[in-house]
């Protein structure tokens, strides 16, 4: 028979009714000969409440404790579709990341997966059982509870995939598929029958939440195939898949927007060798991912260093960056939380010249003013103003004419 890994969003599992439908699907499935590993997200916006929850009692929590408070969203909702699936007449069990041998490292709160012990899988799934696993967790070899950072439960479902060799992994949203931009900013935005494992993997890391980018990652090193589609409308949603020619033709693919990121501003640098090192040594040692940096040289002895962290990092980047400023003798220290980072992506790029060119005039002609630029190989992205950034979404894919036609 054959295995298939499903994954059903916060949203697709919101409330009851939503559980009982999805309950339903799962059970069409299994009746259809299949045999399944369901992994399912917090309800509805769990995992948000409990964040604002913690925040009202300490503005920067411990981590560990984070993980013991957002590992719980997931281990309702597991249960509770397990119920659900019992009520409709089937075997299910229902597991945590940690019963299951999901084992990460110790980076609370964005811990990666190092191993997944099957066992207790596959010994479930021999005694008839649909086995549910909740998303977004794991933990360490020392047993501490661990999560996987926001919208971990997919890559959950594409480890699982992996190291269960299941025939595929089927990840369930409230979109039906991956369009060319979010369709909740451009409504026009298009949807693409299939993406390479590159373009998702830039888009989602860029800020399109469709898809967790590690998730995207796991698939592409172990090759595994993840369709993206509606949890509760029919449809061939969207394939993720290797790069093919067809997709070499098609300069840019989307346009992602993150209003998620905050520019932390180090002024008066002083302007000699292994300044940069020791911030961001600091940095890394605290365990931040930082992602545009801009330094420049100035004709004084010193410069300012501007990079974007991500807000949710921000209380605690700020406290590295501010001991790090006295250490290497900076002015003072800044920060703009209303920025938005605007990126085009597309595989197609790299062999055609004047995206960038396109991308500047598009936003020139509204006015928007671009703060910082980063581009790579299949990416250009702009920091520009966060009132702005949506507009900022709408006129890049106007200009490349991703819309419908
Ligand atoms: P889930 O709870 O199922 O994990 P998410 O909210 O994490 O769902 O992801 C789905 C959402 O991602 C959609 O509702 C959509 O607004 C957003 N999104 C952002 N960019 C894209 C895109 N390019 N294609 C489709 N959806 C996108
Ligand atoms: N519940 C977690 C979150 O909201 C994980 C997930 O939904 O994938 O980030
Ligand atoms: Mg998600």
């Amino acid at each position: 028979m054959k295995l298939i890994v499903q994954k059903y969003g916060g949203s697709s599992v919101a409330d009851v009714a939503r559980i009982e439908r999805v309950a339903k699907r799962i059970v069409a499935r299994k009746r259809r000969g299949f045999r399944l590993v369901v992994v399912v997200s917090a309800l509805g916006d769990t995992t948000d409440e409990l964040i604002a929850l913690a925040r009202k009692i300490c503005p920067e929590p411990e981590e560990r404790e984070m993980d013991m408070l957002l590992s719980t969203g997931e281990q309702v909702s597991v249960a509770l579709l397990a119920m659900a699936i019992h009520r409709l007449g089937e075997k299910a069990v229902s597991f945590t990341g940690p019963q299951v041998g999901i084992i990460t490292d110790q980076f609370h709160t964005k811990a990666r997966i190092l191993d997944i012990n099957t066992e207790r899988i596959r010994k479930a799934l021999g005694q008839g059982n649909i086995v549910i696993v909740a998303g977004f967790q794991g933990k360490t070899l020392g047993g501490e509870i661990t999560t996987l950072g926001r919208g971990g439960s997919d890559l959950t479902a594409v480890a699982l995939a992996k190291v269960l060799k299941a025939k595929a992994c089927e990840i369930y949203t409230d979109v039906d598929g991956i369009y060319t931009a979010d369709p909740r900013i451009c409504p026009d935005a298009r949807k693409l029958d299939q993406v390479s494992y590159d373009e998702i993997l830039e888009l989602a890391s860029l800020g399109a939440k469709v898809m967790h980018s590690r998730s995207v990652e796991v698939g592409k090193k172990f090759n595994v195939p993840i369709r993206v589609l509606h949890s509760r409308r029919n449809g061939e949603g969207t394939l993720i898949t290797k790069e093919n020619r067809k997709m070499e033709e098609v300069v840019v693919s989307g346009v992602a927007l993150n209003e998620e990121e905050a520019k932390v501003t180090i002024f008066k640098v002083p302007d000699r060798p292994g300044v940069a090192a020791k911030v961001f040594k600091r940095l890394a040692d605290a365990n931040i991912n930082v992602d545009m940096i801009i330094q420049n040289k100035t004709e004084t002895k010193s410069t300012d260093l501007s990079f974007t962290v991500s807000k949710s990092d921000l209380p605690k980047t700020l406290r590295v960056v501010r001991e790090a400023a006295r250490a290497v003798g900076a002015a003072h220290v800044g920060c703009d939380e209303n920025i938005a980072k605007v990126s085009v992506v597309g595989v197609g790029m790299r062999s055609h010249s004047g995206v960038a060119s396109k991308t500047f005039g598009a936003l020139a002609k509204r006015k928007i003013n671009i703060e910082m630029i980063s581009t790579s190989e299949i990416k250009i992205s702009c920091v520009v103003d966060g009132k702005k950034g949506k507009e900022a979404v709408r006129a890049i894919h106007k200009e490349f004419g991703l819309g419908k036609k």
